[in-house]
């Protein structure tokens, strides 16, 4: 599953899907990255997988 998670390098704003231009914005998910969690982002039309760089600690 990791291969589908795109990296972004956030611009201004992150509303877009860049792959299918969808622009309503994004569902969530998190995912344990060891003592972290990844706060990644799916579009809710492609369903492809948006790694912005989100951290939270768990
Ligand atoms: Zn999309």
């Amino acid at each position: 599953m990791d291969h589908d998670v795109m990296k972004i390098d956030m611009q201004q704003s992150f509303k877009d899907c860049p792959v299918c231009n969808y622009g309503d914005g994004f569902h969530s998910m998190f995912k344990k990255a060891g003592a972290e969690l990844q706060w990644l982002l799916i579009c809710p039309a492609c369903h492809r997988i948006f790694d912005l760089g989100f951290k939270i600690p768990k």
